[in-house]
């Protein structure tokens, strides 16, 4: 039961095969026996989820359909779960029931999904590994050795282990389709805007994005059409029509211009994933495509800019956790100063703190026209590249990431070798365009992604290339030994 996909599930559910109860049951009593290895879950919701799936049956019974109803799925633990934990993978918030539910998590209960738990992260979503989280590093399921990618890690390890078919992650500088990448599964950021932001607890507010991490596209299609909408509460969120992304799944690639930009396949690329990527260059243009290279000539200066950027929004954001309000606060402090620093001592990990740091200098008097302001300067630039680029093509493919899995550990004492590893996905945050992350094969028995842009709220036209690649190939339905 546990290798089924979300259209089978639905399939399944539509045709009494089994209910929604049964299959919320055997996926806990499988956590419950291999996330200890992983450990891909900071909270289990077993009785909201029984619950969840009962009330799923009876409107089944009633006649009710919809391809989420009764599906089992997790959420990355930053979505605010009304009366559970919500501790965005950091101490200062372990303490934290939030008092509302996130849009998305109510627009996906409303559909009748089924939440079996909060997924561990990167404490406040910064990191490629998974290994800053306060509740400890994630295992990635093909090797128990190696990271399986964040900061959605514990939504993507929990998915590519079949302990859940599909699961919600965000996606700030590439957190959805790094982990995908990683662990072998299907991960969509959407346009900027096109997911609420509303009770998605903040990174970096201009780049964050909310979207799904499943094992194949057909798989994110039902899971978006969940969570995409228009939001009055999210004053970034964009009032434009949400199409049917399962509509357009089988449209035919005749004739499809993919764009291959050249600063993808720069030094640091590990070769072998180069040739996966070429592999599946090839399998495209047999399905029709017609390839063109381009260049994104400003790409050289994204990683300078976003780890500008990020930074100084979360130091910004992050002012909110000061031990007054909820969150962690120290033992008796001397005074109001001492209350703030101590408690934001104690409660934010090393990683937070050195965010918190980069970002407020360059955001200080002083410094703010030579780091800030340049870096929103190259923000416009890049953005210009992909407007140019999109004039001449539909879609753009290059690699996700420009290595496979590394072991946990590994770039511990140096930061930036982990910040470089983002240096194929930053882009598409940066110019707020939505990308897609897709299975292409293995180096060194570790899963590689291929990744596609395309242009603003063209969802639906990711959604439809991988789902014709993966018609035409088996990559996505490999499952790690084990599990
Ligand atoms: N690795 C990037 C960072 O640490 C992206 C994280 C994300 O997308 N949330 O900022």
């Amino acid at each position: 039961m546990h290798q089924m996909t979300l259209a089978e599930i639905a399939r399944g559910l539509a045709d009494k095969k089994f209910s929604s109860e049964e299959l919320t049951k055997t996926l806990l009593a499988r956590i419950a026996q291999l996330d200890p290895q992983l450990n891909s879950f900071i909270t289990l919701t077993e009785d909201l989820a029984l619950e969840q799936a009962k009330a799923a049956d009876a409107r089944r019974a009633n006649g009710e359909t919809g391809a989420l109803l009764g599906a089992p799925i997790g959420h990355k633990d930053l979505f605010c779960t009304l009366g559970v934990r919500t501790s965005c993978g950091s101490k200062m918030l372990d303490n934290f029931k939030a008092p509302y539910d996130a849009t998305v998590v109510s627009k996906l209960a409303a559909a009748g999904a089924v939440s079996l738990g909060k997924t561990n992260m990167d404490e406040f979503a910064m990191g490629s590994a998974n290994e800053s989280s306060y509740y400890g590093a994630v295992k990635n399921p093909w090797n128990l050795e190696h990271v399986p990618g964040g900061s959605s890690g514990g939504s993507a390890a929990a998915v590519a282990a079949r302990l859940l078919p599909a699961a919600t992650g965000t996606d700030t500088g590439g957190s959805i389709r790094q982990p995908a990448a990683l662990t072998n599964l299907t991960g969509l950021k959407p346009t900027y805007g096109r997911v609420s932001r509303w009770g998605m607890i903040a990174y970096a507010s201009s780049l964050d994005q909310g979207g799904p991490l499943a094992r194949t596209a057909e798989d994110c299609a039902i899971l978006l059409q969940g969570m995409a909408g228009f939001d009055p509460q999210d004053s970034t969120s964009i009032d434009e029509p949400v199409p049917d992304f399962s509509a357009n799944l089988n449209t035919s690639l005749q004739g499809l211009r993919i764009g291959v930009p050249k600063e993808f396949f720069s030094e640091g690329l590990d070769p072998r994933i180069a040739e996966l990527v070429h592999t599946s260059i090839k399998e495209l243009e047999k399905l029709g495509a017609v390839i063109k290279p381009i260049s994104l000539p400003n790409m050289q200066h994204a990683i300078p800019a976003y780890y500008v950027i990020a930074p100084a929004e979360a130091s910004s954001n992050l002012s909110r956790f000061d031990g007054v309000r909820f969150g962690h606060r120290c033992e008796d402090p001397k005074d109001l100063t001492d209350l703030y620093k101590r408690s934001r001592a104690e409660g934010f990990g090393p990683e937070v703190q050195r965010r918190i740091l980069v970002g407020a200098y360059a955001l200080s008097a002083g410094y703010y026209d030579a780091y800030y302001l340049q870096a929103q300067k190259i923000r416009r630039l890049i953005k210009n590249d992909f407007m140019a680029a999109f004039n001449e093509v539909d879609i753009i493919l290059g690699p996700t990431t420009p290595n496979p899995a590394w072991k946990i550990g590994a770039k511990n004492s140096d930061p930036v070798s982990a910040y470089l590893e983002d240096v194929y996905t930053i882009t598409a945050n940066l110019a707020g365009l939505p990308g897609l992350s897709m299975p292409a094969g293995f180096v060194d028995g570790l899963p590689v992604g291929v990744q596609l842009l395309a242009p603003y709220f063209q969802e639906g036209r990711l959604l439809n290339v991988a789902h014709q690649y993966q018609l035409n190939t088996d990559w996505h339905t490999r499952s790690p030994a084990g599990f």
